[in-house]
């Protein structure tokens, strides 16, 4: 029995959809540049993909609306496709997630090459549906994300440079990834700013969507 200081933080997790378990989230990690259809098209060789995380706590789950960061004026949304890994090491579920970025902050970091955790990783800045389990979503799913009602993105899954398998396959490579964690796997083209008080809604065909309020802080 371990005798702890203060009570631990409770577990992030997220609801599972035709389930009354949650999956209890281990950590983040969030794919760069995924999306590049054009340049595959142009035969382009594909780059190798790269890593950031987020920690478990950035979670905005069950329908909750984030409230907009401190210390940036260009926040981003960056619609997802969010593989949830299993026990058995294996993609598990899958859900609509936002990888929400303050934009202001990664060019800085990006200038300097500086690290990018205040950019990406800060409080509620990963909004993310419930999951969905079984196969992965059918590949020419359309991938969608508009903000009070104006569409910003719009692709296809089969647009990814490297697929959800291929990306768990290139993490191994870089992590023991276990069961709990989360890959975010990219985005499409279109980010933009969301401002207090704008609606979010992002789809991926066949799963259930996520949509938020972007609360004034
Ligand atoms: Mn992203």
């Amino acid at each position: 029995m371990t005798h702890w200081l203060f009570p631990p933080a409770a577990t992030p997790s997220l609801p599972i959809l035709g389930s009354d378990r949650r999956f209890p989230v281990r950590r983040i990690l969030c794919v760069g540049q995924n999306y590049a259809a054009h340049a595959r098209e142009m035969g382009h060789a594909r780059a190798e993909p790269f890593f950031f995380s987020k920690p478990a706590d950035a979670l905005v789950v069950d329908g909750a609306d984030p409230v907009y960061p401190t210390a940036t004026a260009n926040l981003h949304h960056e619609v997802e496709l969010v593989c949830a890994i299993g026990e058995d090491g294996s993609i598990a579920g899958w859900a609509v997630g936002c990888d929400l970025t303050r934009r202001d902050l990664q060019a800085a970091a990006k200038d300097k090459g500086r690290p990018w955790d205040a950019a990406k990783g800060f409080d509620q800045s990963a909004p993310c549906g419930p999951l969905t389990t079984g196969d992965l979503p059918d590949p020419t799913a359309a991938i969608t994300l508009t903000v009070n009602g104006e569409g910003r993105q719009a692709g296809r899954l089969d647009d990814m440079i490297w697929s959800p398998v291929e990306i768990l396959a290139k993490s191994r490579e870089l992590w023991d990834v276990r069961a709990g964690d989360l890959i975010f796997t990219g985005t499409p083209e279109g980010v933009g700013p969301v401002e207090p008080g704008d609606r979010v809604e992002a789809t991926i065909q066949g799963l259930e969507p996520l949509s938020f309020t972007m609360r004034p802080r």
